[in-house]
């Protein structure tokens, strides 16, 4: 290694971008000093980074809640157990950028697949099926978790060990601890997660997958999705696990006692269609995940039988996806090849997806369409065609290519123009 190398390498990364925030959880006692810990573990990263560093505070009295566990698999038996809950907030960086690099994602490798998780407007569809490899040095081993780093240009995956080499950060520095944390804090989809794992890590924090799907069946029915943005403390996460777990006695047994009254209770229908639901999820393909990590991450979680609080709004989501597209056959026809390359023709689509890449010429996008008979057309573009996911169009467009994707027939268009609506 050249000396030029070397002085480079003993450059301490910096982070050129860090925004602070504040987010507030309700925690067991018990798990507090556990999560100081975390916290100064935290700082002392922060500062060796050149960052502010992070800041705990209780909010009011520490207070008795009742917890209520549903115990399932079989037999419905509920456990409850008084418990000192706490309203914290923790203050600290999030969305830090090491080096020129942000962490984008975290893969999760399980037993019954990956769970995928990305930043908003991040492609993770390459890492639907990956190992828990490592760009850097190339190891393929069994790693539980990775990290997705991208530089404008290069996306890689690194295991948790790596990163500290990769980044060329001095070695005291661990920067992989720090990105992951910041990650877990910062996605909008984590961040819901990661209340839960506030909550300490015993198995009571689980739910079986069915009971979580027929509270969210009972409550979308009746009231429809209510996402956490719009409806903070009382979204259908919340809800499905206040309804399963109620705290806050005497209040919230008042509260989930007023719920039964309204006649939320899960009824023989609404386990009919958790069975359904969860059949559908852990039954797809691979093929028909690969493109989706959301669809992904639900059907690892649907084959694990269990949810975690931290993974329970992934599952509520894909229930009511499922709810509204009910009209929607089980068995989606598979993709084929359209046509033939060179062909000029009019396409008659419904857009799925769309990807956006900053490149060198500006913003690219990849729009995921799909025809009436099942089949996938993809059409890469630099135009912005200001249409939301599920927007119906014709357009003219020429054949360039019939490629697989990871399995999936696509069609590959250009020089497309759109005829409806115009
Ligand atoms: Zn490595």
């Amino acid at each position: 290694m050249s000396p030029m190398m070397n002085a480079v390498e003993m450059t301490p990364p910096s982070p050129s971008f860090a925004t602070v925030t504040t987010r507030a959880y309700t925690v067991l006692v018990r798990n507090i000093p556990a999560i100081e810990a975390q916290v100064v573990e935290n700082t002392k990263r922060a500062k060796k980074l050149g960052l502010p560093g992070y800041t705990f505070t209780k909010v009011g009295e520490a207070r008795q809640e009742l917890r209520t566990f549903l115990v399932n698999k079989g037999e419905r038996e509920t456990l409850e157990r008084i418990m000192w809950v706490q309203d914290i907030e923790i203050q600290g960086p999030a969305r830090i950028q090491f080096d020129g690099w942000t962490f984008v994602g975290i893969i999760e490798h399980g037993r019954e697949g990956n769970l995928v998780k990305g930043l908003e407007g991040a492609d993770m569809s390459a890492y639907t099926f990956a190992k828990g490899s490592c760009d850097h040095c190339q190891h393929n081993r069994a790693r539980a978790k990775t990290l997705i780093a991208s530089n404008g240009d290069k996306t890689v995956q690194l295991g948790t060990a790596c990163v500290k080499h990769y980044l060329r950060g001095s070695q005291n520095f661990n920067i992989a601890a720090m990105a992951e944390f910041v990650l877990n804090a910062e996605f909008p989809a984590i961040k819901d997660e990661y209340d839960g794992e506030f909550e300490g890590g015993s198995g009571s924090d689980y739910f079986t997958v069915r009971d979580a799907m027929a509270a969210g069946i009972m409550f979308m029915l009746r009231e429809g999705y209510k996402s956490k943005s719009e409806n903070p403390a009382q979204d259908t996460k919340e809800r499905v696990m206040f309804y399963l777990r109620p705290g806050k006695s005497p209040e919230a047994r008042a509260r989930r006692d007023a719920l039964v009254r309204e006649g939320f209770s899960i009824t023989d229908a609404h386990w009919a269609m958790a069975d359904e639901i969860e059949a559908y999820f852990g039954g797809l393909t691979d093929a028909e995940v690969t493109w989706d990590s959301f669809l992904n991450n639900v059907r690892t979680i649907v084959r694990t039988g269990d949810v975690s609080a931290r993974n329970i709004s992934i599952l509520v989501g894909a229930v009511w996806g499922r709810i509204k597209a009910q009209y929607v056959p089980a068995d989606k026809p598979v993709s084929q090849h359209v046509g033939a390359v060179k062909e000029r023709r009019t396409f008659t689509v419904k857009l799925e997806r769309v990807f956006e890449f900053d490149g060198l010429y500006g913003v690219t996008r990849f729009y995921l369409f799909r025809d009436v008979e099942g089949n996938v057309i993809k059409w890469k573009t630099g135009t912005d065609l200001k249409i939301e996911v599920g927007t119906e169009l014709s357009f003219v467009g020429t054949i360039s290519a019939h490629v697989d994707y990871k399995g999936v027939a696509q069609t590959e268009v250009q020089r497309c123009k759109v005829v409806q609506p115009s």
